[in-house]
């Protein structure tokens, strides 16, 4: 055999999973130096709506994997954005970790100003202060101590970039503020920051985190004091504007969109604020071989992959500040997988995404009812994923992997 063809490869090995969770989503990554015995660890979301069983499995074989490993510390549990299928066992995984005397080092999420928490909060009926849903969508400090008291070590709020700043121009319509925490264990960093890794592994992790306009939630504001009297801006008037005024905050998000000539489609300022995770070795090294049909997706690799929670990128406004972000974040930059926003829906779909980030795997991580029509599995609820399939299945490059999420 001619030696000269073997290539020494680095000690660094990437362990990625995207766990079949039925409707919701679980991510995690599991980095390792074999050289030093040094690990980087983290999650990407951690919720399933409404049948949380297959969820809670993968959680027990994740921490389980972490046991087997003797990892003692997870450096991220990263939160897409505030929805019931993206974080609803948060305490759950929190609670097993703790259980196994393993560190979590920081809890990372979007940063919201009080008018989108409102309007998160106002979604569902069922969004009561038992969920971890209301928990994260409090005040910052309360938002803090509930994660402390989960044993989080530290809170990272992303704050969102807006592309436009509200359109006053002599201060007086400037955006109201939402006041932050002062916790010693409280940081804010702005959309695009890269994510600090343990020291010595060659790992980068960039989150992206948009905005709405800036002044279509002022007019939202605006028209919620006019019809209601109380001020959405401020924390305070939340309960009140939830027991007796849901419709009328449904309907002045609407109006706002309308007067500010925003497309807002079927998506929700909830699913806009959802942080894209960009996440890659510095110097990609293992090549892979494509898992072909998966229960879990489960792949060694260290290549670039991009999570997109359930940004609506069929809307024209988000899909411009999505590219423009990225473009100015990690120029040219391309992924070996992308996951496909909002479950793989269509409503999330553009095919500008597969052309810009020119990814070698698309997984479509939809979930399917065990409620059936005449024996077959249904997809969830508002998931109408095969227009996007047939689009991102016109890429001949690229491989298209549906988890098995029969719930
Ligand atoms: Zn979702
Ligand atoms: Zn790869």
């Amino acid at each position: 055999m001619n030696s000269t063809a073997i290539q020494p490869g680095p000690a660094l090995s990437a362990q990625r999973v995207q766990y079949r969770v039925g409707h919701g989503g679980f991510h995690a990554t599991i980095v390792e130096d074999a050289s030093t015995k040094q690990h980087l660890v983290y999650v990407y979301d951690v919720g399933a709506c409404p049948d949380v069983a297959l969820l809670e499995d993968a959680i027990d074989r994740f921490v389980k994997r972490l046991v087997a490993r003797g990892i003692k510390r997870l450096q991220y549990v990263i939160l897409s954005h505030i929805d019931e299928d993206h974080v609803s066992r948060l305490d759950h995984l929190l609670g097993k970790l703790g259980d196994k005397k393993i560190a979590v080092e920081t809890l990372a999420l979007p940063w919201l100003r009080d008018t989108s928490r409102l309007l998160a909060l106002n979604r569902s009926p069922r969004r009561g202060p038992s969920t971890v849903v209301y928990q994260l969508l409090q005040d910052d400090d309360s938002v803090v101590q509930f994660a402390t008291n989960l044993g989080v070590e530290n809170v990272l709020f992303v704050e969102g970039e807006s592309s436009d700043d509200g359109g006053g121009t002599d201060g007086s319509d400037a955006a109201p503020s939402t006041p932050r925490s002062h916790a010693s264990n409280a940081t804010y960093i702005p959309s695009g920051t890269p994510l600090k890794v343990p020291t010595g592994i060659p790992w980068r992790m960039l989150i992206s985190h948009l905005e709405p306009p800036t002044q279509t939630l002022m007019a939202f504001d605006k028209r919620v004091i006019q019809v209601t009297g109380l001020d959405p801006a401020d924390q305070k008037n939340h309960a009140k504007l939830i027991k007796d005024h849901r419709s009328e905050i449904r309907a002045a998000m609407r109006f706002a969109a309308r007067k500010t000539k925003l497309d807002l489609r079927a998506s929700t300022v909830s699913n806009w604020s959802s942080q894209s995770l960009y996440s890659a070795s510095l110097s990609p090294f293992a090549r892979h071989v494509v898992p072909h049909a998966p229960d879990d997706f489960e792949m060694e690799c260290e290549h670039g992959w991009l999570h997109t929670g359930d940004l609506p990128l069929d809307v024209p406004d988000v899909w411009d500040a999505f590219e423009t972000a990225w473009n100015r974040h990690l120029p040219g930059v391309e992924v070996c997988v992308a996951l496909a926003p909002h479950h793989g829906s269509v409503h999330g779909h553009n095919d500008g995404l597969y052309v810009r980030f020119n990814p070698s795997v698309v997984i479509f991580p939809l979930g399917l009812w065990r409620g059936s029509r005449r024996g077959k599995p249904m997809f969830a609820k508002w998931i109408k994923p095969m227009n996007a399939l047939i689009d991102v299945r016109k890429h001949r490059t690229i491989k298209v992997r549906i988890l098995n999420n029969r719930v």
